[in-house]
């Protein structure tokens, strides 16, 4: 067993109370490490974020500076990129083509908002009367409170914590009780970057140290990726003090397959979409509307790759799909596949535990024969679950897309560009891919409509979000005035 203390004003720093919590590898689901899982822990952290915004050499350094220390970190993780990839691995059991893929990413994120660090500026703004010079600056919020889930623990992070240093805020990071180490393994590199102590802050534990962030009253801002349930406390939480959040919650994508597409490509698109990372990721496409001059060849091809798909050690580079995170989220997978059978609904695929592996590895699914209404197309799975229903034109199928109480994201597959046009205007979600799925980069806000959530990760809207105005007004003249008249 490892064990790991918190990160705190630049360094580790055992839980007060000597409160931990162990994480295990999903794979084999022995515990491998031990972390902090102590509440009291979070003042200390916001202290710490606290003076490092108001007090430290980060308040007064050049943003041309704060930049370069934000490249340097992207370096370090790239450095590092492969044992980042392999412990992210081990903690969540994703395979090792995707955590290392994800890892190599990290550096592009940084610099990409360590180019905006030295550009944020306000603007002057056109005055009422010669008399006054007005404009505006921008700065950061502060202190923010970033709760991270456990699905891609250092993408999620690294979402967050890039924009907001570019902002020159500070940070308390509550990575998920389920990937708790990868989150303390970049602060450290943190500190090897040269980053002042108290600008990015760890503090591990489960929903009472979330809670202890998110209830916090010298925190500025909330940022939050994970469950629907999970972001109402936090935003009741929030309210008590007023402070502004980001919520970035789950989903129940639509992929929309007109009869013009092409099959093998949808088939891709299908797989990627809902396979990868065995469908534990917001974006799953987990619903398909497959029109139906081609739905039985579209079904046929899917099923049969889902069949193929080898699953396995994650991280052995030939697996294709790796083990549910924990036992609860496997529970939940299978409980809902079987609620759609007892809806009446047809497994075209899997459906069940892989027979030979066991445990956490529930066999890729496709279901058919559902409604709009069925429990499977209405409710977010986060495991490899694909439900199936087929339309017949463009209206019908807008409007079977546009009912769910979620708007994260939609696929759409068609060769006619009037048609992708149309219906990408008309679905109501935060990220719409034509003929692909699953693109994101630190260019392109995303973000959920209606229960998906609010506020934007990535893009200058990231950005922005971590930051003020504040608007200055400067006398010119000299003139004393009446004090009972504005102007
Ligand atoms: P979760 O809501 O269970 O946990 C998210 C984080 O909140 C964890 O760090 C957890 O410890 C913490 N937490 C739990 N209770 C808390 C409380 N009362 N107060 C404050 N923090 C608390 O989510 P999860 O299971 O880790 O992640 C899966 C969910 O995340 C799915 O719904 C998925 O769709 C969503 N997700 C969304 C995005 C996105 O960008 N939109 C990305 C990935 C995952």
């Amino acid at each position: 067993m490892e064990t790991y203390d918190n990160w705190v004003d630049g360094g580790f720093a055992p839980p007060p109370n000597g409160q931990r919590m162990a994480t295990a590898n999903p794979f084999t689901g022995e515990p491998w490490a031990e972390v902090a899982d102590d509440p009291a822990a979070v003042d200390e952290a916001v202290r710490a974020a606290r003076r490092a915004f108001t007090d430290g050499p980060w308040t007064t350094m050049a943003a041309t500076e704060r930049a370069r220390l934000m490249r340097r970190l992207g370096e370090l993780l790239s450095r590092d990129a492969e044992l980042l990839g392999q412990t992210e691995t081990r903690d969540n059991g994703k395979i090792i083509r995707e955590t290392s893929a994800q890892a190599k990413g990290l550096q592009g994120y940084y610099d990409f908002f360590a180019g905006m660090a030295d550009k944020i500026g306000g603007e002057q703004l056109p005055s009422p009367s010669p008399n006054f010079l007005v404009y505006t600056e921008r700065e950061p919020i502060g202190v923010v409170g970033a709760i991270i889930p456990w699905n891609s623990p250092l993408v999620l992070l690294t979402w967050k914590l890039a924009p907001l240093l570019a902002a020159g805020c500070t940070v308390v990071v509550k990575p998920s009780d389920i990937t708790p180490v990868t989150a303390l393994m970049l602060a450290e590199r943190t500190a090897e970057a040269g980053f002042p102590p108290g600008v990015i802050n760890v503090v591990t534990g489960g929903p009472e140290v979330g809670a202890a962030v998110t209830s916090h009253p010298d925190i500025d801002k909330i940022t939050f990726t994970g469950g629907g349930a999970t972001a109402k406390h936090v935003a009741r939480a929030a309210a008590d003090n007023l402070t502004p959040t980001v919520l970035e919650l789950g989903g129940k994508s639509p992929q929309i397959i007109f009869a013009d597409a092409d099959p093998a490509a949808v088939t891709n698109g299908l797989l990627a979409g809902i396979f990868a990372a065995s469908g534990q990721t917001c974006i799953a496409g987990s619903r398909a509307y497959i029109h139906r001059d081609i739905f039985d060849e579209v079904i046929g091809r899917v099923a049969a790759r889902a069949n193929e798909l080898v699953l396995g050690d994650p991280s052995d580079p030939a697996t294709e799909m790796g083990p549910a995170a924990s036992d609860a989220q496997r529970d939940r997978i299978l409980a809902m596949i079987d609620q759609a059978r007892t809806e009446g609904a047809t497994i075209a695929a899997g459906g069940v535990v892989d027979p030979e592996l066991g445990g956490r590895f529930v066999r890729p699914t496709v279901i058919t024969g559902v409604t709009n209404q069925s429990t499977i197309v209405r409710e977010e799975v986060f495991g490899p679950v694909l439900a199936v229903l087929d339309f017949e034109d463009e209206d019908e199928v807008v409007k079977l897309a546009n009912d769910s109480d979620y708007g994260l994201a939609a696929g759409i597959w068609t060769n006619d560009i009037r048609r992708a046009h149309r219906v990408s205007r008309a679905l109501r979600v935060g990220t719409v891919w034509i003929n692909t799925y699953r693109n994101v980069s630190y260019m392109a806000p995303f973000g959920g409509f209606k229960q998906s959530g609010y506020g934007r990760d990535n893009g200058l809207e990231a950005l922005d979000s971590f930051l003020q105005t504040k608007t200055i007004w400067i006398e010119l003249t000299g003139a004393t005035r009446d004090p009972f008249v504005i102007g």
